[in-house]
């Protein structure tokens, strides 16, 4: 069983806040809905899964560009209100909603091959929660050779920046000077990332991509530790305080002739916001930065060994002077 605490899992996904969060979230659910219209060609008449069905939404969109069949698989309660989703739209006769998961499906459940993969798996940094291995699962076993995937691939961007919620705000508040409590909210901020919105103007140079998944060939074991070096130079006078993280999803290239761009559903500081905010990982301090000055960092986001859905995120600090013989000036890690 690759799926641990699997229960406390889908229980959290009976939370109707949860699905109200995501169901708010606009640009989420417009580059599905444009993905899946973009490419009805290739989905009329087609059969499709939605891995993780949750209330519905994406299984209704598929429908209404004239699915032939949806199997809608979600493990948790929301399975109940799927169905009514399902109804309440007309597509009962469409939408076959299965109260399972992915994992446990059998050819009696789903007696064929799919033409496509529809599913929302993201986590905040993309990776959190490891959604990914249960699509991988659905792929494997149901996707046919040639089929879809929404969306297809995937990428993890990150950039050094400041984080004036965490240090420069507390030089004044209203009136007085909190550094103290500052400090403290930073010590328990290098335990664990935080989610917050962050202003593009406090990112210090461009991102770079920390990895490029292709859902098409991504396995589970490739997603257990995720490495990457990122030597940069400021753009910019300003403090180096953290990691900024967030991520972006593309779906498949659409084959009819009036569309050509892909779809991009990015949660990119310079975009518009998302349920997904960024993730930022707080150094323990400050570090003053000229135009030029170097940066460099390690990332590491490895699989937790006690819980498959989590992951550890680990931010070693390079002394970027001597990054060919790396010293560590300083080293923390950071779980979440
Ligand atoms: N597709 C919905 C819900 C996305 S949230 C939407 O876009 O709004 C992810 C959903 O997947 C949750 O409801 C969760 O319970 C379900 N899920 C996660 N892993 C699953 C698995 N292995 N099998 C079945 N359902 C799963």
């Amino acid at each position: 069983d690759s799926v641990d605490n699997s229960d406390m899992y889908f229980q959290s996904y009976e939370d109707l806040e949860i699905h109200k969060l995501m169901l708010k979230d606009s640009m989420r659910n417009n580059a599905y809905r444009k993905a899946i219209i973009d490419n009805q060609e290739d989905l009329k008449g087609k059969i499709v899964l939605d891995v993780g069905a949750g209330t519905g939404i994406l299984s209704v969109y598929c429908a209404q560009v004239g699915a032939k069949k949806v199997y809608a698989v979600e493990a948790s309660e929301t399975y109940n209100i799927a169905l009514e989703t399902a109804k309440e739209n007309g597509f009962q006769n469409v939408i076959e909603v299965i109260h399972k998961r992915v994992e446990d499906l059998t050819s009696a459940d789903i007696p064929e091959k799919v033409d496509a993969i529809v599913s929302e798996w993201m986590g905040f940094y993309l990776l959190h929660e490891a959604m990914l291995d249960s699509v991988i699962v659905a792929r494997d076993r149901f996707l046919k050779e040639d089929g879809l995937i929404f969306p297809e691939s995937a990428a993890i961007y990150s950039s050094p920046c400041s984080i004036p919620s965490m240090f420069s705000d507390w030089d004044d508040v209203s009136g007085v000077k909190m550094q103290s409590f500052g400090k403290l909210l930073r010590s328990e901020a290098c335990k664990k990332p935080l989610t917050e919105l962050i202003d593009p103007e406090n990112l210090l140079c461009e991102p770079e991509v920390v990895s490029w998944i292709d859902l098409r060939e991504v396995t589970q074991e490739d997603l257990n530790e995720i490495t990457f070096r990122h030597v940069a130079v400021s753009t910019k006078v300003a403090a180096y305080e953290g990691i900024c993280l967030w991520f972006s999803c593309t779906f498949p290239f659409p084959r009819g002739p009036v569309n050509a761009e892909p779809t991009i559903l990015s949660t990119a500081p310079e975009e518009p916001s998302t349920h997904w905010k960024q993730t930022l990982i707080v150094l323990p301090d400050s570090i003053g930065m000229e135009e030029g000055s170097p940066m460099c960092y390690d990332l590491v986001m490895k699989r937790s060994q006690e819980n498959n859905r989590r992951y550890q995120l680990e931010v070693t600090m390079l002394d970027a002077e001597e990054v060919e013989h790396p010293e560590f000036c300083s080293c923390f890690m950071t779980k979440c």
